[in-house]
């Protein structure tokens, strides 16, 4: 490495910081990050693979520990979220099982909000609960809720906001001014505003998780996943397990979620434009009976959107007009099979604009009961912006309205 390593500024803008920091650069003068395809590294002498192995000297040994292309994937997010420190995973439920492996053990209780991705839902209730750690779901906009959740041995707050896929925003500030009332660690799965919208530790978080997989890559390429928070707390208890556990992100991925971060911004910015039009339109359609849109004044939790995220971000859901059930389903399906541009999948934080239908695909699975409950009509459509043009993500729409 060469010394003309990037300081990362934290005055910088979000757009600047997200091309300039973290790079490192080789002695070749590179201007383009290098991809550091190698699995281990190699030392000048058997004193110095003594050194860095006792860890009293810096620098690489193995790629499951370090690896200089994921490290500025690291230093570059750590940057835009705020936080001292960041590790990088193969994915994003890997942030989530590392993190949540990190900081705690048998015998802990967490409290999270209901509504969570489904893969976050299935890790809490089928997986962690096997390793004696119990989870509580809370309807994530009542605080009182989440206070009287509350044991002696919670540990983590854990949130998404906004929620998926009815964008409900929960209070970043207040959730977490409760938890460490109570010696609790907040957590936020900052995957649907990352920091170009949105930073949680500006709002008192503690961990930030992101799923690199949606909009930090931002074009569908790669899995990846992120741990930002205080350097003490993940270097103490995270890193052991992330190190042992190995579920590393490989140098490539790292270099192309490089590549994704310095597009962020501009992507965020003008793929929220787009939802707003979008959310607008649709409102205003005698076919839609509701829009869930953040930057829409009838949004309940309108005023809190503005106050902690930058734009409403790019994902809108909507219901439909319908008698019943049934016919909600049914033209739900119609109007996403007359869809000739759009993709039909449930991914979201690309530049394809994509379409959902909650009922029957990522919610399909619930009982009718617990659905009614998560608020998920069969006449609900989820679409997640992408970067198209605003008249022809409206026509392709309208066709089936
Ligand atoms: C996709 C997603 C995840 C999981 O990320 P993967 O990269 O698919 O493992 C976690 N949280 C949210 C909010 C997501 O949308």
């Amino acid at each position: 490495m060469s010394k003309q390593d990037h300081t990362a500024p934290s005055q910088w803008d979000t757009s600047t910081q997200a091309i300039r920091s973290g790079t490192k650069r080789t002695p070749f003068g590179e201007h383009s990050e290098a991809m550091f395809l190698t699995s281990s590294f190699v030392f000048d002498s058997a004193a110095q693979a003594a050194a860095r192995f006792a860890g009293t000297e810096e620098g690489n040994v193995y790629a499951r520990f370090t690896n200089p292309s994921v490290q500025m994937f690291e230093e570059r997010l750590a940057v835009l979220e705020g936080t001292e420190y960041c590790l990088a995973t193969a994915s994003g439920m890997a942030a989530i099982t590392t993190a949540c492996m990190g900081l705690m053990s048998q015998g802990d209780h967490m409290v999270t909000s209901k509504s969570l991705f489904g893969a976050t839902v299935q890790l809490f209730v089928n997986i962690l609960a096997r390793f004696g750690i119990e989870t509580t779901f809370v309807e994530g906009t009542d605080l009182a809720a989440w206070e009287k959740a509350i044991r002696p041995n919670t540990k983590l707050f854990y949130v998404e906001t906004p929620s998926n896929p009815l964008t409900e925003v929960i209070d970043i500030q207040a959730l977490s001014d409760l938890a460490h009332k109570h010696n609790i660690l907040s957590v936020v799965d900052n995957c649907f505003c990352t920091p170009a919208l949105q930073k949680p530790v500006e709002f008192g978080a503690d961990i930030i998780i992101h799923s690199a997989t949606k909009y930090l890559d931002g074009q569908g390429r790669v899995l990846g996943g992120a741990i930002c928070g205080k350097k003490d707390l993940l270097k103490d208890k995270v890193l052991p397990v992330l190190r042992t556990a190995g579920p590393t992100l490989s140098a490539f991925n790292a270099w192309v979620l490089l590549k994704g971060l310095e597009t962020l911004k501009i992507r965020m910015m003008a793929q929220s434009e787009t939802a707003l039009q979008i959310a607008k339109w649709l409102e205003a359609s005698p076919a839609v009976e509701r829009v869930y849109y953040p930057g829409l004044e009838s949004h309940p939790q309108h005023a809190l959107a503005m106050k902690q995220q930058k734009t409403g971000g790019a994902i809108v859901s909507f219901d439909l007009k319908a008698e019943s059930e049934e016919k909600a389903r049914e033209a739900a399906w119609k109007l996403i099979d007359s869809t000739q541009m759009i993709s039909i999948t449930a991914n979201l934080g690309d530049t394809r604009t994509t379409i959902t239908h909650p009922g029957t695909t990522t919610h399909g699975r619930l009982s009718p009961e617990a659905r009614q409950a998560a608020g998920i009509k069969q006449g609900l459509i989820r679409l997640a912006i992408g970067l198209e043009d605003f008249k022809d993500l409206q026509n392709d729409l309208a066709r089936g309205l």
